[in-house]
């Protein structure tokens, strides 16, 4: 009789997501409605598909990021947007994503 391994009770179920990668096309500015359009007094959008400029897409940061950039942008609040961590254009992290890959 075969041993039963942990990988053979493993159950795995594949699933297409077709809206995933809707997130991923290409994208220009204007594609996407401002968080707060222009005039805006009462409403804002929210999410994956709302521009928060340099933002990564599909991340939790960036909905969490659009509802911040929403509610202190329309509501008087003391707080502030966390800012984007510019770590692409940051040569310190460059060189060690290069050494990272190159072990
Ligand atoms: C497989 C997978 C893995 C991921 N891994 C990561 C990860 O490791 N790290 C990371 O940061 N991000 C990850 N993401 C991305 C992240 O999950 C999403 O970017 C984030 O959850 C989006 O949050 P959201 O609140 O904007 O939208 P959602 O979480 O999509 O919330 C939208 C909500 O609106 C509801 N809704 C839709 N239409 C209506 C309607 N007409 N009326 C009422 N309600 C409605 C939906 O049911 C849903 O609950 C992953 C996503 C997927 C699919």
């Amino acid at each position: 009789m075969r041993p039963v391994t942990e990988a053979g009770k493993a159950n795995c179920i594949p699933v297409a997501m077709p809206f995933v990668d809707s997130l991923f096309m290409p994208r220009t500015i204007g594609d996407r409605p401002d968080v707060i359009p222009e005039g805006a007094t009462n409403f804002a959008f929210l999410g994956q598909f709302s521009e928060a400029p340099k933002d990564c897409v599909f991340t939790v940061e960036y909905s969490v990021r659009t509802a911040q950039m929403a509610v202190y942008g329309l509501f008087d609040t003391d707080k502030e947007v966390h800012p984007m961590y510019d770590s692409a254009h940051n040569p310190r992290y460059l060189v060690a994503a290069l050494k990272a890959i190159s072990r």
